[in-house]
């Protein structure tokens, strides 16, 4: 009851907005899934290839799986076959990893490209000047079986909500820069993931369409994750 409770309040919050919620899964055991399935939640979203790929054989098929953790290029073949938009696009050898992927599994998969928005030093992702240089006619030539739907960017973990905000404004800025770019045909800005339990409001205000929530609806992890 108690994620279908916090899913029906999630979505309460989101409605009228453009922003859909994405339930991050990671850790949380297939039964947990279902309860937010059987709310109605079809977006969830996982940080571990092989975990995703083990949930996706174990779940209904209409749910549809996106990649929100750091994926490692030896892994894509593992979710290759069914993910729906994998988030966490953050170099250059993973793009030419996906789109070699994709061929084989003759798909176009859906991706986001990761910006460095944080001032920490761990985070992943091209910096805003790598992005806009992508952004060529050549990016089709080079990826033919990717289709880049928009950005994807985490807050500094801080309690300084006026440092989130500019942040999650910065990623937004870029966003609105690109749109009114002329894009490769295999890319648009149409979707921008940022905010998870902690800062999803500040996302939806900043004009996130992707909220990516774990802990607001599952409670607490199990298990300390590495992302
Ligand atoms: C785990 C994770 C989330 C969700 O975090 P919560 O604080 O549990 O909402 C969102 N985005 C990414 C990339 C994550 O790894």
């Amino acid at each position: 009851m108690v994620v279908k409770n916090n899913i029906n309040a999630l979505l309460a919050e989101l409605s009228g907005s453009p922003c859909r919620l994405i339930a991050v899964s990671k850790t949380q055991p297939v039964e947990k899934i279902l309860e937010a399935y059987t709310a109605g939640q079809r977006l969830f979203g996982e940080n571990k290839a092989q975990e995703i790929a083990s949930k996706y054989e174990a779940l209904p098929k209409d749910i549809e799986w996106h990649m929100i953790g750091h994926l490692q290029t030896n892994k894509v073949k593992y979710i290759a076959p069914f993910i729906s938009l994998i988030h966490s696009v953050d170099s250059v050898k993973l793009l030419e990893e996906i789109n070699k992927q994709a061929g084989k599994v003759k798909r176009r998969i859906s991706c986001l490209l990761q910006v460095y928005i944080a001032n920490e030093e761990t985070k992943f992702g091209f910096d805003p000047e790598e992005v806009i240089q992508l952004a060529t006619p050549n990016f089709l030539k080079s990826y033919p079986n990717l289709e880049v739907k928009g950005l994807m960017g985490m807050a500094t973990f801080t309690d300084n909500h006026e440092q989130i905000r500019n942040e999650f404004i910065s990623l937004r800025k870029l966003f609105e820069k690109l749109r009114v770019m002329p894009l490769p045909s295999n890319m648009q800005m149409k979707e921008l993931s940022m905010g998870m339990s902690a800062d999803y409001k500040i996302a939806k205000e900043e004009g996130s369409t992707l909220v990516r929530v774990g802990t607001a609806i599952f409670g607490d992890r199990n298990y300390p994750t590495n992302s």
